[in-house]
């Protein structure tokens, strides 16, 4: 693998953050954009520009077939059992917001949905927001010192009343990637469906959604070296066909009148109004730029980058890092002594860092840690040891300098 050829594809990359060499390690909140990407989206505005599903013109029909290809791609790449099964939405959260509000028509009240203390907001306020239409009870998987979820504890909340288990499959905060098959694989042995948050996970690890056999399996494109805006809901057909639509409008209806309404197939029946077209035809080019990096390859980079940068972080007087499971994406949350993470996360900043603070839209994992907030850097594929070099002087640097 040959980063200098990657980071080519990324003139980001190249620019100066209070005039030293930017160093970005946010990517567990949006991965930058190859090139071939951003070309797709200029190519489309300036050559393909047409409403899709709408016309007999042949840019219309252009604009449709390639919107329609990535999403026999993504069905593909993710081994979906059918194009059907593909939702665009508007991103993991708006994938969540529809499974919790169409599923959660299908709940009655007393019904109960595990989740885990590790889940981003994304799938803790949907399951509340249904919460207030009927009475749903929530019931939440600790973790462990290291990070991990409790699978005894999670095996206990079971009950006739379980209809349906929503976890992250790696933490944003943590970077456990948690055992997301066999949690499945329990919650069916109990004929519960799962719904995977998978917007950590994505951008690292191979999803076989047929091996996993996931019920639900959310992601966003931004994350992944694609678009902004765009997220996937892979769902089983079996569920999708059950589920009543989310939205009403344009694109998702067979037939309206004013006295009846009839819907359109999957995936269809979920997308209503204008998609993001031009940004989902882009999307094939990121999935390219996963496949021909190989996931094998990826993994084994960030991987590398993460043992060799937490080794040495670890030797820093007073650090303290949040998430040290052994199954772990590239992601160091950590604190240094007392000091705050806003204060860290500022003078990082002013050494051309690039890396988050706060709680990450995941304020019950930090109540439960008994912190506010943490500083967050994560690596992608195009980040290199020089720069986990970099960023370790100047993590020893802001130490010594808060002391
Ligand atoms: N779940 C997890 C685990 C995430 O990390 C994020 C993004 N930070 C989301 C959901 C929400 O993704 P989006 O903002 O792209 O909808």
């Amino acid at each position: 693998m040959d980063i200098n050829k990657i980071r080519e594809q990324f003139p980001i990359l190249n620019r100066k953050i209070k005039g030293k060499d930017m160093i970005y390690l946010d990517n567990t909140a949006t991965s930058q954009t190859p090139m071939p990407v951003v070309d797709a989206i200029t190519d489309m505005y300036t050559q393909t520009k047409a409403n899709v599903h709408r016309g007999v013109s042949t840019i219309s029909q252009e604009a449709t077939d390639m919107q329609e290809a990535t999403r026999r791609r993504v069905a593909q790449w993710i081994n979906a059992s059918s194009e059907q099964e593909i939702i665009f939405t508007r991103g993991t959260t708006e994938a969540i917001n529809l499974v919790a509000s169409s599923f959660g028509n299908l709940l009655e009240n007393g019904d109960e949905i595990i989740l885990t203390t590790m889940e981003h907001h994304a799938n803790i306020v949907p399951w509340q927001l249904l919460g207030q239409r009927k009475r749903i009870i929530l019931r939440i998987v600790p973790i462990n010192e290291v990070g991990e979820l409790n699978l005894n504890a999670y095996r206990s909340l079971f009950n006739e009343r379980t209809k349906l288990v929503a976890v992250c499959h790696v933490s944003n905060v943590l970077g456990t990637v948690n055992p997301i098959k066999d949690i499945i694989d329990f919650a069916h042995s109990n004929s519960v469906p799962v719904l995977v948050d998978g917007a950590q996970a994505i951008p690292h690890i191979k999803v076989d959604v047929r091996d996993l056999d996931a019920d639900f399996y959310a992601f966003s494109a931004h994350k992944m070296y694609g678009p902004t805006g765009i997220g996937i809901l892979y769902g089983k057909k079996r569920w999708l066909e059950m589920m009543p639509p989310y939205q009403g409008g344009g694109e998702m209806i067979a037939n309206v009148s004013f006295d009846n309404t009839t819907f359109a197939e999957l995936p269809f029946k979920f997308e209503a109004g204008t998609p993001d077209f031009v940004g989902i035809a882009a999307l094939n080019k990121a999935i390219d730029f996963i496949e021909e990096i190989g996931y094998d390859n990826i993994a084994a980079h960030e991987h590398a980058l993460l043992t060799y940068t937490t080794e040495r972080m670890l030797k820093i007087p007073g650090m303290k890092i949040f998430g040290t499971s052994e199954n772990k994406s590239a992601v160091i949350s950590f604190l240094i002594g007392n000091e705050h993470h806003y204060d860290i996360g500022m003078l990082l900043d002013t050494l051309g860092i690039e890396v988050r603070t706060g709680h990450h839209c995941a304020q019950p994992l930090m109540r439960s840690l008994g912190i506010e907030g943490t500083v967050r850097a994560s690596f992608a594929v195009y980040n290199t040891f020089e720069e986990a070099d970099k960023f370790i002087a100047a993590v020893e640097r802001v130490a010594a300098m808060l002391k």
